[in-house]
């Protein structure tokens, strides 16, 4: 089997309404693309933050910005139109984690992917709010940031609010456009990697990177041999915002896969995790005719 679990049906911009992308005319693009592709398992997650029940949790100005639609509209929509899994895409919020288990607990969703975009009040992936930004009040090394990004992983991972760590060196978002520590990376994914099994929880694999400014996919595959040797289980996902991105880049993925040995994903319902073995499924379709 291949999963595809970390999909957005509208893109991160404001005006990507709920009412123009939460139809099952989209879904069924989404569909099709992983069908093309041998993926048989979907499942969609939203971003927390672009629901007003969100603020009950954090009222970050970007949240605040974002929060514009009803959380249960969309878990209806997904159940009664659709035949996606109904995940969420969930951030960690330090201090919050009370809140955000109200929220995620009040709603059956099949599985929950936990996020760390944010450390403290900032943004490691996105302008402004970043962590990266200029002035006095940045003054913190590349190094610093890595530490932070990574111990907050572990912590959410350890949180018991999430099934899946998403994009777990999201840190890594800029490529060479943002100063990155030196040499050995695995001295920072440590406590993540550290967290991650002690939380059992799932580690993402996505493709996303390679379509961001890191190039890589997330994560670099020393985290990921760590998590493995460390008896995680991988959930495999394209984090698409868009049809044409479902399963993109696959074989990159799987190749990393195979070459660290695993050979089954999570598959997930009701919050309740199985493994089943990688590969994909046939195409659907008329049965090719025999040359004869
Ligand atoms: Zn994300
Ligand atoms: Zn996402």
């Amino acid at each position: 089997m291949l999963t595809d679990y970390h999909l957005h049906l509208r893109s991160d911009e404001l005006d990507a309404t709920a009412a123009e992308h939460f139809t099952a005319a989209n879904a069924e693009r989404y569909r099709d693309v992983a069908s093309e592709r041998g993926i048989s398992e979907l499942g969609v997650s939203e971003h927390v933050y672009r629901f007003v029940q969100a603020l009950e949790v954090w009222q970050h100005p970007f949240w605040i910005l974002n929060a514009r639609d009803d959380l249960d509209a969309y878990c209806a929509f997904v159940r009664e139109q659709t035949d996606l899994r109904l995940g969420i895409e969930a951030d960690f919020v330090f201090g919050a984690e009370d809140r955000m288990a109200n929220l995620l607990e009040a709603r059956a969703f099949d599985y929950v992917v936990g996020a760390v975009h944010f450390v403290g009040e900032e943004a490691v992936d996105m302008d402004p709010y970043s962590v990266w930004g200029e002035g006095p009040a940045h003054m913190r090394s590349a190094e610093e940031i890595w530490r932070r990004y990574f111990l907050t992983i572990g912590e959410a991972a350890r949180s018991g609010l999430f099934d899946v760590m998403a994009h777990p060196d999201l840190v890594k978002y800029w490529g060479a456009e943002r100063p990155r520590p030196q040499g050995d990376l695995r001295r920072y994914y440590e406590p993540a990697v550290e967290g991650i099994a002690e939380g059992g929880v799932a580690v993402e694999v996505s493709t996303a990177g390679l379509r961001k400014r890191a190039r890589e996919i997330y994560p670099a595959p020393e985290f990921l041999q760590m998590c493995v040797q460390a008896g995680v289980p991988v959930a495999l996902s394209s984090d698409a915002h868009r049809p044409q991105d479902v399963g993109a880049d696959y074989d990159e993925a799987l190749e990393m896969l195979e070459r660290l040995g695993v050979g089954e994903l999570c598959v997930f319902e009701q919050r309740v995790r199985r493994l089943e073995p990688i590969g994909a499924e046939p195409p659907a379709g008329p049965a090719r005719a025999i040359p004869r």
